[in-house]
C-alpha cells in the first residue's frame, strides 16, 4: 500500500498515517512489550507499507522500533530515509539544557543518528519526583529549536498544547512547529483547533483515532461502536470496515491518524484506506458525532499553570506517583 504524505513547515514530508506504539499503563507502570512482540509488529508493519512510527521516551518502545528498522534496512526492504520516526520529550526533562540529553538517550535506544520529528509531549514541566516544576514551555521550546539547529532532529513540534499555548509558541518561537499531536476522533473532532493549526502550516497528528469505537487498553467508553448504523452504512458502500471509515475520515481532513495495533490482521486493515475517498457530505455526517469528549484527561496535573484542558471537579490520583 502506497501511503501519501503531508508537507511540514520545514519542507519535509510526513507519511499520512503512522503506527501508534503506546502499549498502555497498569499498576506496574507503562506496559512493556514481551518477547519482542512490538519489534515483530513493526517489522511486519514495514512489510505492509507503514513508514511512520509514533513513540515517546515514556512509552519505552523506542528500542524495539529501532531494532525493527535496523533489521528491515539490513534486509534491504527500506532505507533509513524512507522511515519517519516521531518521538517525544517527557515532562521531567523540560529545562533547555536537558533537551539535547533526552534526545541523545532516545537516539541511543532507537539506534539512529537523527529523529524525524521530536515533540514536546505536554506543555507541563515536572521535577524528577513528579512535583510541578516552574519551567516555562517556551524555555523547553528553545531546547527543541537548539536540537533542530544541531541536526539531531529534523523537525520539531508539540503535543497536548491548547490553541492559546500554540499561539504563544508561534509568536515567541524562532522556528515554527512542524506538527502538533492532539486527541482527534469521532467524539473529539476538534474542528476549530485543526483548522487553526492547518492555517499555520502545522500538521495535525490525531491520537486515539478510534475513540469509543473499540476497547482501548482493555477498557471501553460510551459512544458509537463498530456496528454503529451510520458508520456501517458508509462502510458497506465502500466495502470497508467502520475502523477504516473512521481513519479515512481523518485522512480527508488532512489529520494524520496514528492507530495502535499489535494484531497482524488489523495492522493491514488500518493501512488499507488509500484506495477510496469519502464525499464531503459523508465527512460532515461523521463530524456530527462530536461530543467534545477527551479520553486522555490527566486531571491529576490540573493545578499546573500550563495544564492545557478544562479542569474537572474530581481529579483522579496521579498514577506516576507511587504512594
Ligand atoms: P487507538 O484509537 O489507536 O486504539 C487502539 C486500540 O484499538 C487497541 O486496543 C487496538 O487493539 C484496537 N484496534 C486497532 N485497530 C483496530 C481495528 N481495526 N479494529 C478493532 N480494534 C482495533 O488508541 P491509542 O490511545 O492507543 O492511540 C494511538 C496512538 O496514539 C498511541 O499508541 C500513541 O502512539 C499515541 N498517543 C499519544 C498520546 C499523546 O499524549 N501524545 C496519548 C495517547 C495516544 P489491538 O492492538 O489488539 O489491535
Amino acid at each position: 500500500m502506497e501511503v501519501p504524505s503531508l508537507k511540514m513547515n520545514n519542507g519535509r514530508d510526513m507519511p499520512a498515517i503512522g503506527l501508534g506504539t503506546y502499549l498502555g499503563f497498569d499498576q506496574n507502570g507503562v506496559v512493556k512489550s514481551k518477547d519482542k512482540q512490538l519489534r515483530d509488529v513493526v517489522m511486519r508493519a514495514i512489510d505492509v507499507g507503514y513508514r511512520h512510527f509514533d513513540t515517546a521516551s515514556v512509552y519505552e518502545t523506542e528500542q524495539e522500533i529501532g531494532e525493527a528498522v535496523k533489521m528491515k534496512v539490513e534486509e534491504g526492504v527500506v532505507k533509513r530515509e524512507d522511515i519517519f520516526i516521531t518521538t517525544k520529550l517527557w515532562n521531567t526533562q523540560h529545562r533547555r539544557t536537558e533537551v539535547a540529553q533526552a534526545i541523545n538517550d532516545s537516539l541511543k535506544k532507537l539506534g539512529l543518528d537523527y529523529i524525524d520529528l521530536y515533540l514536546m509531549h505536554w506543555p507541563i514541566g515536572l521535577n524528577a519526583d513528579y512535583s510541578h516544576s516552574d519551567v516555562d514551555f517556551m524555555e523547553t521550546w528553545r531546547g527543541l529549536e537548539d536540537a533542530q539547529r544541531m541536526g539531531i532532529v529534523k523537525g520539531i513540534g508539540l503535543s497536548n498544547f491548547n490553541k492559546q499555548q500554540l499561539e504563544r509558541v508561534l509568536k515567541e518561537g524562532t522556528i515554527k512547529p512542524d506538527a502538533i499531536q492532539i486527541e482527534v476522533h469521532l467524539q473529539n473532532v476538534q474542528k476549530e483547533m485543526v483548522e487553526f493549526c492547518q492555517s499555520e502550516g502545522v500538521v495535525v497528528m490525531g491520537y486515539s483515532p478510534f475513540g469509543s469505537l473499540v476497547a482501548r487498553h482493555g477498557s471501553t467508553v460510551e459512544g458509537p461502536k463498530i456496528d454503529d448504523p451510520v458508520l456501517s452504512s458508509i462502510a458497506q458502500k465502500y466495502g470497508k470496515t467502520t475502523p477504516q471509515i473512521v481513519l479515512r475520515w481523518q485522512i480527508e481532513r488532512k489529520v494524520v491518524p496514528i492507530p495502535k495495533t499489535v494484531n497482524p490482521k488489523r495492522l493491514e486493515e488500518n493501512i488499507n484506506i488509500f484506495d477510496f475517498t469519502l464525499t464531503p457530505d459523508e465527512v460532515e455526517k461523521i463530524n456530527g458525532f462530536d461530543t467534545h469528549t477527551r479520553y486522555t484527561l490527566p486531571s491529576f496535573w490540573q493545578n499546573h499553570p500550563y495544564y492545557p484542558f478544562d479542569k474537572v471537579d474530581n481529579p483522579i490520583a496521579d498514577p506516576f506517583i507511587k504512594v
